[in-house]
């Protein structure tokens, strides 16, 4: 599911046997976002999404992906981290989205270049796990579970009562568009008491 971190309401969903890589499923979930009017600037997901189909569907969306990193040899050896120099460990000094690139900066400005462009990728992201901005969206992915845990709990999405993926996905559409219904309905009562 895309979930919205403002409402916690399902915008888009996909159902999957459990045998299926839920990493694949990053760009038809985009690309229905998109049709629907919504061009989300960031998306955070689970360590279970750093991989490369779901860095790619967001770079070729202009998505910016908020995604910890699973312990790849890559990570093990730290290539992730920022560069290091005899002043200490540089410091983020801002993206591009143009150049798809970070700048880091030496901290005392002694070196020379005091600064330098790293191309994003899955190591680097354009917002920098060291940033707050990455902590504060990643805590917002907290949306997702408490969307899947109110379909459950509160509108049956769970236990299930028919088989076949066919059918689940009919039980799946109905819940989730009537509980968007009702937050409809409560959002319109809202603005009419306005
Ligand atoms: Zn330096």
């Amino acid at each position: 599911m895309a979930v919205c971190s403002k409402t916690d309401l399902p915008l888009a969903w996909t159902v999957e046997t459990a045998k299926d890589n839920e990493t694949r499923s990053v760009a038809p979930l985009l690309d229905r976002l998109h049709a629907l009017g919504i061009d989300p600037e960031t998306c955070a997901m689970d360590k279970g999404y750093d991989t490369a189909p779901a860095y790619d569907a967001c770079a070729e969306r202009g998505v910016l992906p908020v995604i910890p990193l699973r312990q790849t040899p890559a990570v093990k050896r730290g290539d992730d981290k920022p560069p290091v120099c005899e002043h200490g460990e540089w410091r983020f000094a801002g993206a591009d989205r143009k150049r798809n690139a970070c700048k880091w900066r030496c901290p005392t400005g002694e070196c020379k270049p005091a600064s330098a462009w790293i191309k994003a990728d899955r190591l680097h992201p354009l917002i920098p796990r060291e940033t707050l901005r990455w902590k504060g969206i990643y805590r917002r992915r907290a949306s997702v579970e408490r969307a899947f845990g109110r379909l459950k709990n509160e509108w049956a999405l769970a236990p299930l009562r028919v088989r076949r993926i066919e059918r689940v996905q009919l039980h799946a559409d109905l819940t989730i568009l009537a509980q968007l219904s009702s937050a409809r309905v409560r959002s319109d009562d809202a603005l009419l008491a306005a």
